[in-house]
């Protein structure tokens, strides 16, 4: 077949012939359909990304039909048209039946652990677990954004902030995350404000669901700029960007008593309760892993900084406090 191959970080990746995958006992091969490009494609091929074994084959947002299938496949058959979300749980161990897959040990991600999706074809493991079925009214080209952008941003909003219709979220950041967040959470019926330093990427986020537009560079104070809007500060915020001053920005927009926000460079949330008893005091963090941590990540990370653990007061009745968080 032929891919898009580079055997050094920063070279010029080049067409090469090389040879067809063979699906593995529990995988399935795809002819790629579309592909997409992502800056983790960049990141890897700069060299930032340890499981990238030299020589590589990038991609890892991708949908097409499957060609060949190992024995212990059940749920696919050639023919069929699939997506697959690029970080794939092995679906045996303790973290994926836990529902976090993404900090599966074993974990398979095209593009990176193995070979990947810009090529004509594609091998991809734990194929019952992962593989998603297509409709036929959705497209290869649509269904290669599905896996990467939409389901980070996703996990995020619908699984961990549980965005719900009439909440305000901020998006600190346009690119493929922010934008799929807004997208969510307007189908959510949320009500979205876009932040981002470019005028163009904030006209399509409005194109895309968001109520609100925010130029960072046009304003003093981005927080106070969303609380002028809110009329007190957002329920879930996302940082889609991972750079300190969106990730401080996100924090500093929350509504008082409920929040969450999304670190994209190191795919740790934070979700802040306070008690129904206390008042600043009473205040914890909860961590967790979103859909594209990785084994080996720092959570949460350095520009995010919260405290490693909940403060726990010593009084009994803080105590009980803590034990009843309130619940948004
Ligand atoms: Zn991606
Ligand atoms: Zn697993």
């Amino acid at each position: 077949m032929k891919a898009m191959y580079y055997e050094a970080f920063e070279a010029t990746p080049e067409i090469r012939t090389v040879p067809d995958p063979t699906p593995g006992e529990d995988g399935v091969v795809i002819a790629v359909g579309a592909t997409g490009l992502c800056r983790s494609d960049w990141h890897g091929w700069m060299g930032h990304d340890p499981d990238i074994k030299l020589p590589h084959v990038p991609g890892h947002e991708l949908a097409g039909k499957v060609v060949a299938t190992g024995r212990g496949v059940v749920r696919f058959k050639v023919g069929d048209r699939v997506t697959v979300p690029f970080v794939s749980g092995c679906g045996h161990c303790a973290e994926c039946h836990s529902g976090n897959q993404q900090v599966c040990p074993s974990q398979f991600q095209p593009g990176f652990t193995h070979w990947g999706s810009f090529a004509e074809y594609v091998a991809i493991d734990y194929a019952d677990t992962n593989l998603v079925h297509l409709p036929e009214t959705v497209d290869d080209a649509t269904a290669a954004s599905l896996g990467c952008r939409f389901a980070t941003s996703f996990r995020a909003v619908a699984d961990q902030a549980k965005t719900r219709p009439g909440e305000w979220i901020a998006v600190h950041g346009c690119g493929g995350v922010g934008l799929s967040a807004i997208m969510i959470a307007s189908a959510l019926g949320a009500n979205a404000i876009a932040i981002d330093i470019s005028d163009e990427k904030l006209a399509f986020a409005r194109e895309c669901g968001a109520v609100a537009a925010i130029n960072a560079t046009e304003v003093a104070d981005v927080a106070e700029a969303v609380r002028e809007i809110t009329k007190g500060g957002v329920h879930v915020s996302i940082d889609a960007l991972g750079h300190p001053t969106t990730c401080f920005n996100s924090i500093k927009n929350l509504r008082a008593a409920a929040g969450m926000c999304r670190s994209a460079s190191c795919s740790v949330t934070m979700r802040r309760r306070r008690s129904r008893w206390r008042r600043s005091s009473a205040m914890s963090w909860k961590y967790t892993a979103a859909t594209a941590c990785k084994p080996g990540a720092t959570m949460p990370c350095s520009t995010c900084s919260p405290p490693a653990r909940s403060r726990r007061r010593s009084s009994s009745a803080a105590g009980s406090a803590w034990r009843k968080p309130f619940r948004r």
